[in-house]
């Protein structure tokens, strides 16, 4: 193969991480036994300016176990169109939580604080609002990134209107790169924050929630009940303890190929909107887009069909210059 461009997940742990796996201190983290876990927890809480945080098997864990401390039932959501915790965690809003989703638009994945606060339900009507929550960098959108003056937009039409604040923060190192801050400039506009490890950091498994000492504590149990107790995690922890030391410092070189990528499909006569490549994510459209996909495949190069005349590509660290190179050939042939 040459090149697996259909996702920033597909990275394998590399021979450091491996090395750190096998020889990692571990202990019941079901417990908070878990030395490992433990050192993962405090530096990503500390990176992103909280006080504690907690490890679980996947982002759409660490997102829902957040709608459940954040909600009640029968409550609203309140999320930028294109959401993943909707789009991409099938239903679990409802069938854990018992909420829905209110959109509100989101051009560039970037919903407007006004928008946001016409979407506030309180009528004895209606069904109320629980939670507001943001996805940055956005993915459907493209890989988005939300400024950081609407960042601040938001957070004050949450704090005026008393409702919690989440980020789906799956790739928030991408959109802390993309602005050239530390990641902690976009957290702390947030009341818990959801971290993926294994996207463009490049660890093989793993997302970290973050949020208060009390908050935490309460997640503990709905990661318990949703089956994300994991035990000796420590073998995990130790490889994305090195993603979090060495995945930020990759990312822009992630960010400059993507629009590499961009410009080569552009030139070839792909329709890319070139405003949305923004961090590591490229969106083409062209029609016949599984069977072009397929063709690829056959040659060494892997991408994502979305519907039918939509095809997603994601740049992470194991596609350097060449790699790259060598996939464009293939794409543009
Ligand atoms: C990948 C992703 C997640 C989490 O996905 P898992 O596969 O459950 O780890 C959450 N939000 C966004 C925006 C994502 O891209």
């Amino acid at each position: 193969m040459l090149a697996d461009l259909r996702s920033d997940t597909v990275t394998t742990p590399t021979p450091e991480m491996r090395d750190a796996m096998a020889g990692a201190a571990v202990g019941d983290d079901v417990y908070g036994e878990d030395p490992t876990v433990n050192a993962l927890q405090a530096e990503v809480a500390r990176q992103t300016g909280f006080e504690a945080g907690l490890f679980m098997p996947s982002g759409t864990m660490t997102n829902q176990v957040a709608i459940a401390l954040h909600t009640r039932r029968g409550e609203e959501v309140i999320c930028a169109e294109g959401s993943h915790i909707y789009e991409w965690e099938l239903g679990m809003m409802a069938t854990f939580s018992g909420v829905v989703p209110r959109f509100v638009p989101a051009p560039l994945g970037v919903p407007a604080p006004e928008d946001v606060r016409l979407a506030i339900r309180r009528s004895v009507h209606q069904s109320p609002s629980g939670m507001i929550s943001l996805e940055n960098t956005h993915n459907k959108a493209g890989g988005t990134v939300i400024p950081l003056d609407v960042l601040a937009g938001i957070r004050e039409v949450a704090t005026q209107e008393g409702l919690p604040l989440h980020l789906d923060g799956a790739r928030v190192y991408n959109a802390a790169a993309a602005l050239g801050v530390p990641v902690a400039e976009i957290t702390r506009h947030f009341d818990t924050v959801s971290v993926c490890l294994s996207k463009g950091l490049g660890a093989p498994v793993g997302s970290v929630l973050v949020g208060s000492q009390a908050a935490m504590a309460r997640a503990h149990r709905y990661r318990k009940m949703m089956g994300g107790g994991m035990r000796q995690a420590g073998v995990l922890a130790a490889a994305a303890l090195i993603a979090l030391r060495d995945g930020p410092a990759q990312l822009a070189a992630d960010h400059r190929r993507a629009r590499v990528l961009a410009g080569a499909l552009v030139d070839a006569g792909f329709a890319v909107n070139l405003e949305a490549v923004q961090t590591n994510i490229v969106y083409a459209t062209l029609p016949g887009a599984a069977e072009r996909v397929a063709g690829w495949a056959e040659r060494g190069v892997l991408a994502n069909a979305l519907g039918h005349d939509s095809v997603r590509f994601v740049l992470h660290h194991q596609i350097g210059d060449e790699a790259l190179d060598r996939a464009i050939a293939v794409l543009t042939a």
